[in-house]
């Protein structure tokens, strides 16, 4: 194990620690998460994410009129590592519970049959159709998000990889007044603080990337006038302030640990919150994106 690895490795675990702690979450998703954690971030080292050509790509005048790089259709991802996970993680689900073995099971036959289609599902999920999500919601009303789950789960991996690979492909000067990501396009799911001056970050949906976000302004809309912006936050949870939006209603949650020099893990730490999004939405806001882990 890399050295870096096991420094990962301690985070991860304090942030399941904190997460279980808190009591909120469904003790089998909490060890859904601690189980597929390892064999996600392993499928990242491993896979392979070949470019599209450059002239494929937005051109830089497009970016700097605030164009993605890519579209999410046309994102790079690893079908065949993809293909590989989805039976590990249908057997991670299995492993959880009474219930989520047999959503596992029902899942696998329908793969067997034909009736679910698994290399369409990870084609459909970039493509923003829906369709065959809403089908399996419907189908699994105890499990609504399960296949939502395994896809985003096995995407993940090489995501993130062809996040990394694209992001040096970025001009260095972009200017970061809109909330989407650079690199696909898609909304941040969290945004976080760094450095002493305080510059914000968006976590995308998506991909993965973190990218420069305006400080004051809604990550959604790009509202900036300050009297449509406002803020909360918990004691029970320092470090993290919801901002909202008067003008979209929307809202997205801040990391800020600065002050608590605690390392973030925006997956990890938006699952650690979830009473605050059950704040802003018992006030009328709403979370347009859904965690990092399809549910
Ligand atoms: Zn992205
Ligand atoms: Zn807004």
């Amino acid at each position: 194990m890399h050295a870096d690895d096991q420094v990962d490795a301690r985070l991860v675990a304090a942030k399941l620690s904190e997460v279980r702690s808190l009591e909120i979450l469904p003790e089998s998703l909490v060890t859904l998460v601690e189980r597929v954690l390892p064999l996600t971030r392993q499928a990242r080292l491993t896979a392979q994410v070949p470019l599209p050509a450059r002239e494929a790509m937005a051109p830089a005048d497009a970016l700097f009129a605030g164009s993605p790089l890519l579209l999410r259709q046309d994102f790079p991802f690893d079908m065949d590592q993809a293909l590989t996970l989805v039976p590990q993680l249908l057997d991670i689900l299995a492993a959880t519970g009474e219930d989520a073995a047999a959503v596992s099971a029902t899942l696998r036959q329908a793969m067997a049959t034909g009736e679910l289609d698994v290399k369409a599902a990870l084609t459909a999920l970039p493509a923003g159709d829906d369709a065959i999500f809403a089908h399996w919601r419907q189908a699994l009303p105890g499990s609504p998000r399960a296949l939502d789950f395994i896809i985003t789960s096995a995407l993940a991996p090489s995501l993130a990889a062809a996040a990394e690979k694209l992001a040096p492909l970025l001009p260095e000067n972009l200017p970061h007044e809109h909330g989407h990501c650079p690199l696909c396009g898609s909304l941040p799911y969290i945004s976080l603080l760094r450095e002493k001056e305080g510059q914000r970050f968006g976590v995308c949906s998506f991909c993965g990337f973190e990218y420069r976000i305006q400080r004051i302004a809604c990550a959604y809309c790009d509202e900036h006038a300050q009297d449509k912006l406002k803020l909360f936050r918990v004691a029970e949870y320092p470090g993290v302030r919801v901002d909202v939006c008067e003008t979209c209603n929307m809202y997205i949650k801040t990391l800020d640990f600065r002050e608590l020099d605690k390392d973030t893990l925006p997956a990890l730490d938006d699952m650690a919150s979830v009473a605050l999004d059950i704040l802003a939405q018992q006030q009328g806001y709403k979370r347009p994106t859904l965690s990092a882990w399809g549910f």
